[in-house]
């Protein structure tokens, strides 16, 4: 599959493992790329692409077609070849983006001369695409899509009362695994309810995402709830705080930038959160879904569903959407998990 970091190149990253070896790589640019595209296709930052290529780019740092780059790749999908697409009765430039893992703007933006009836697609039309050589299955690129898997976790655990106001009755201390890291066992009390809706889908994103790095859970709540210094909420077990996974090879202790976090593996944490149908709100600074947005589309989601997910570009009052703003969350994201069913005291804000 093509330029959109399909799950073979994700795994690929997997196999490498962390600290791998990087591989320096060429990369020949083909119409309408972005440094994002780019970035993502090799698990790297734009910054980075600028810093190995300055003469070749030069002052104007324009992408070329046929131009070629030096990528020191964090993961080396197979060389994509430049193929034809014979459309099908009632698809659009949108589904056979989706089915192909391209970028829907790439699809048009190689087609642009092409000569169709008006702007339409038609039936046995060809489209100039570009793929990766593997047997291009449709919905292979989204890994392994099984369902959220079901999980243990000691019953008996609710939260009293709202986020910023309430406490924890029992609580679930959150341990690490081999899907995420906790940063503060004193500060990881959870609901049984929240507790199990986050190894869930902890779980599906390794799956899906073949994401190897590490992603921590910092503050959720203490032993008891209450009052968390500095936060108002994560009083009550169901409020989580998840670092957003970065691009391998960032070192763990360095605070990233936009363009060193992993967007598409994001997106997959994101998903599989949401997938849960539990979580009441996940609180991301505008101006980061941004990056969130784009890393979706080039997975292939289309504007309509995330138009139901987040606020960009809507604007950071939109409505409505799960994923919310909320200054200051630009290097975690913080998942609000619904009230449990069996839990009558616990109230949403
Ligand atoms: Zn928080």
């Amino acid at each position: 599959m093509a330029a959109a970091v399909p799950a073979h190149d994700a795994r690929a990253a997997t196999a490498a493992g962390r600290g791998a070896e990087r591989t320096w790589v060429t990369h020949e640019i083909l119409p309408g790329e972005t440094y994002e595209d780019i970035g993502a296709r090799y698990g790297v930052s734009k910054r980075e692409i600028l810093r190995w290529n300055k003469k070749r780019l030069g002052s104007k740092r324009w992408l070329i077609a046929g131009r070629k780059l030096r990528i020191y790749a964090r993961r080396v999908p197979p060389e994509r070849v430049r193929t034809t697409y014979v459309v099908r009765k009632g698809e659009t430039y949108g589904k056979i983006a989706q089915k192909l893992g391209v970028r829907e703007a790439l699809l048009r933006h190689w087609n642009r001369r092409s000569k169709g009836r008006g702007k339409r697609l038609y039936a046995g039309q060809t489209l100039v695409v570009y793929v990766d050589p593997t047997p291009a299955e449709p919905s292979a690129g989204a890994g392994d899509d099984g369902p959220l898997p079901e999980v243990r976790v000691p019953p008996g655990s609710y939260a009293h009362g709202k986020p910023n106001r309430g406490r924890l009755i029992g609580g679930v201390q959150l341990q690490s695994n081999d899907d995420f890291t906790v940063r503060n066992p004193d500060r990881a009390y959870a609901t049984s309810h929240a507790a199990a809706q986050l190894m869930r889908a902890m779980a599906a994103f390794r799956r899906r995402s073949g994401y190897g790095g590490t992603v921590l859970v910092a503050d959720v709540s203490k032993k008891g709830g209450g009052r968390l210094r500095p936060h108002h909420s994560h009083q009550t077990g169901r409020d989580i705080d998840i670092r957003l996974p970065k691009l391998e090879g960032i070192p763990d202790g360095k605070v990233p930038s936009a363009d060193e976090i992993d967007w598409i593996a994001t997106w997959h944490l994101v998903a599989a959160l949401l997938e849960t149908g539990e979580v009441e709100y996940i609180f991301l600074d505008y101006r980061r879904q941004r990056y969130l947005y784009e890393a979706a589309r080039r997975l292939g989601i289309s504007k309509d569903e995330l138009g139901r997910v987040l606020q960009y570009p809507r604007g950071r009052n939109a409505k409505p959407a799960v994923v919310r703003h909320s200054k200051g969350h630009v290097i975690h994201m913080h998942v609000r998990i619904k009230c449990a069913p069996d839990a009558p005291s616990c109230k949403s804000y």
